[in-house]
């Protein structure tokens, strides 16, 4: 057997590294070649090569695609620019006239690019609470073309039931498709419940290091995947191949972060639950988390994200200036931590008050845990906290 065929029988820790291009064939090489070419020669004019122009195929960009089309357990991987390249790209599969139901707590870039962009296409959406399966329900249309789900969703770590919207999406001929930043393939493998397109910020845990900007998509069908490739040459939102070996270069610890920020998570989550001063702790891991056995029906873990409200707007203002240990800023899943505030960052696009309705209020925190001694994050969110009652 090649080391370039796909193996699906591994653990998924065993796939994270032995993914079918981590030895390149030609030289041996302990890593995939960075292939920075725009065009391929044609050695024979009778017998085009495989990839003729970087944006319709590049062989290290096309290993990446292949890694997380193996990871997620679908037909085919599809490698964009940014997060947001990924789920634009992937939603111009439909055409216009076409509606769309979405999870109404949708990451803010995707509730901007569904309700000012494109709506001036005549592509509609409804923003439905989709921890309720029958308001998802009753926002069908006879126009009703996909169903867009995020589940944990951001900030608040709402919880779709995946295997119950998927299996009436099916029965309807809905696309369904899941933005699986939060939890990735590690925890969760959406395609396995049915999901038609599996969509990622690789910029958050997947790379793994804020070093890197980048989206992937991966399909569940031959067809669905042949849409996703004549719509990725067509709009031309591909990743480089700088870009795509950095992402694998992260990748290949991604199991090993996950899991470590994920202890730390949950014990930071314990640790703000059991403070007077914090009005509420969103962390799916705890006993009280709203939906918690449905996400435990779908994934194998929490995740690194826990969010949390100090209260009000001047309160989470005086906290993000007094830590010391955690970046401040847009983003999470990183090495390091990452505090950041969705009222003014994440969620900013959207209306203040379909935002304080979500409860993203003007008092919470969200924070990405990174690998730091969680001791360390610990004491230093104390003392700023603390110092701000
Ligand atoms: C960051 C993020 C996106 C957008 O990804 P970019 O790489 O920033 O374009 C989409 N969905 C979720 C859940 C995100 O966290």
């Amino acid at each position: 057997m090649s080391k370039k065929d796909r193996d699906d029988s591994y653990k998924f820790d065993t796939k994270l590294l032995h993914f079918g291009a981590e030895i390149d064939e030609g030289t041996g090489a302990s890593s995939v070649p960075i292939y920075q070419a725009s065009t391929f020669h044609h050695h024979d004019i009778f017998a085009p090569p495989v990839h003729d122009y970087s944006r319709s195929g590049n062989p290290t960009r096309q290993a990446l695609e292949d890694y997380i089309a193996l990871l997620e357990g679908g037909v085919r991987g599809f490698a964009y620019s940014s997060g947001m390249a990924a789920i634009s790209s992937a939603l111009m599969i439909l055409s216009a006239g076409d509606h769309i139901i979405a999870t109404e707590d949708v990451y803010g870039g995707t509730y901007r690019l569904l309700s000012t962009i494109l709506t001036r296409m005549n592509i509609e959406t409804t923003f439905v609470d989709m921890t309720d399966l029958d308001k998802v329900k009753a926002a069908y249309r006879s126009n009703t073309k996909a169903v867009f789900m995020e589940t944990p969703s951001n900030p608040t770590l709402r919880i779709t039931d995946v295997a119950g919207v998927t299996a009436w999406a099916q029965e309807k001929g809905l696309i369904t498709l899941l933005d699986n930043t939060f939890m990735t393939p590690y925890y969760q493998r959406p395609i396995e419940q049915g999901v038609d397109i599996v969509l990622h910020s690789a910029t958050k845990f997947l790379g793994g290091h804020s070093d890197v900007l980048a989206g992937l998509a991966v399909a569940r069908t031959e067809a669905i995947a042949n849409e996703l490739k004549k719509l990725q040459n067509g709009l031309g939102t591909v990743l480089g191949a700088q870009e795509s070996w950095l992402l694998m270069r992260g990748m290949k610890t991604l199991g090993a972060r996950m899991a470590h920020s994920e202890q730390s998570a949950a014990k930071l989550a314990a640790w703000l639950t059991n403070r007077s001063d914090i009005d509420a702790v969103y962390y799916p891991g705890l006993m009280n988390h709203p939906g918690r056995e449905i996400h435990e029906s779908q994934s194998t873990g929490y995740g690194a994200v826990v969010s949390f409200d100090v209260g009000s707007g001047e309160r989470a203002k005086q906290v993000l200036n007094a830590v010391k240990l955690p970046l401040v800023a847009v983003s999470l899943g990183a090495v390091e931590s990452i505090l950041s505030y969705p009222a003014m960052m994440s969620h900013a696009a959207m209306p203040q008050d379909f935002r304080l309705d979500r409860g993203i209020t003007d008092g919470l925190l969200r924070f990405s845990v990174g690998l730091e001694d969680i001791d360390d994050l610990i004491a230093d969110l104390d003392q700023a906290l603390a110092a701000n009652r």
